[in-house]
């Protein structure tokens, strides 16, 4: 691999904002994939679609007027809800400052027809750059289509990302995506790493990425991905000496809604009936008992308390039993700007 660039690709971490408000609307939970690492998880968050009624009363039910609202659309596969591109053209009625459809590429019900381009980015899961890499975790196919989907919405002039979850399934094929996605006409590409969630936290195979692979390829791979001229966001992951630990579910707000009406602060914690809201009756009611509220308030030498408990093996420790490392929050990133 090349030598990073010095300057002007360096990452920068987007820092939680107050005046701003995230929502991961999920609509449905079915989908016509079954990925590897797929999150959904149908016992904790049923196997239900909200009606369009409903979409309707939670969009207004959580848009706040007083900040930047950002909404993302989730599945299962968004695309497969009849009323995606209504709910869609709601949100910016109701007054969301910007609109994300995160697809599988397959965009039913001919979305890119129903919208415009200045109604929602269209964000593409992508995890190799050939389809030998990503159908063996996607399904078969599944490389073609997304990719001829991505460059349908980019020739229509919608804003096009794509989300790449890296795994030791894929983690050696990451330096080859800059390429693709600038042959593409991609903008902004999200490197994730793979959580313990869902169908990932079963997975007899080791997917979870070491903080040395980590570190040796996505910082890297990001810069030179911005170097073609996209913008690149990462997650942070590991805390620096001297950067302060902040859990998001303190300082920020992101709310994580499923269909079946709960509504979590944290993803990490979405496999656990611990979630901080229940959506009743088009209320949000704070939900009693034990949730993940009251994980948010440990203060702990390892950083993120849902990481040491769900992911202990990714924390190092000293001969003296401190860890050698922070865990940052999930949802604390890095970009790199082109
Ligand atoms: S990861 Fe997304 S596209 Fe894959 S099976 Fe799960 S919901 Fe479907
Ligand atoms: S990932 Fe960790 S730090 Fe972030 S919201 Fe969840 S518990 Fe808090």
């Amino acid at each position: 691999m090349s030598k990073t660039p010095a300057t002007p690709y360096q990452a920068k971490t987007i820092a939680f904002k107050p005046g701003e408000r995230n929502i991961f609307f999920h609509i449905l939970t079915a989908c016509n994939l079954a990925c590897k690492h797929c999150y959904i998880n149908r016992e904790q968050h049923g196997s239900g679609s909200v009606s369009l009624a409903t979409m309707i009363d939670w969009l207004t039910l959580f848009y706040n007027p007083a900040k930047d609202n950002n909404l993302i659309f989730l599945g299962g596969e968004p695309t497969l809800h009849k009323d995606l591109a209504r709910g869609i053209k709601k949100a910016r009625e109701i007054g969301y400052a910007s609109v994300t459809v995160d697809t599988n590429g397959y965009l039913f019900h001919d979305l890119l027809d129903h919208i415009d381009p200045s109604d929602a980015v269209i964000s593409f899961s992508l995890d190799g750059p050939e389809a030998a890499v990503n159908d063996p975790l996607r399904g078969a196919g599944v490389f073609e289509i997304c990719t001829a989907n991505i460059r349908k919405a980019v020739a229509r002039n919608f804003t096009v990302s794509v989300i790449f979850t890296a795994s030791n399934y894929n983690i050696d094929a990451l330096q080859r995506m800059p390429q693709l996605l600038k042959q593409l006409g991609v903008s902004r590409f999200f490197i994730q790493v793979i959580g313990l969630r869902g169908k990932s936290a079963t997975s007899a195979d080791k997917l979870q990425l070491s903080r040395e692979q980590w570190l040796a390829t996505v910082p890297e791979v990001a810069a030179q991905a911005a170097a073609t001229g996209m913008e690149v966001i990462f997650p942070k992951v590991f805390l620096g000496e001297g950067e302060a630990f902040q859990c998001a579910g303190n300082v920020a707000e992101n709310f994580f809604i499923f269909p079946n009406g709960r509504v979590y602060l944290c993803p990490l914690c979405e496999d656990l009936p611990i979630h901080s809201y229940e959506i009743v009756s088009n209320a949000l009611m704070a939900k009693n008992g034990i949730t993940e509220k009251k994980l948010f308030s440990l203060d702990i030498a390892e950083g993120c308390v849902m990481n040491k408990l769900l992911q202990p093996e990714n924390i190092l420790y000293d001969a003296s039993g401190r860890p050698q490392h922070r865990i940052s929050c999930c949802l604390l990133k890095q970009q790199i700007l082109p």
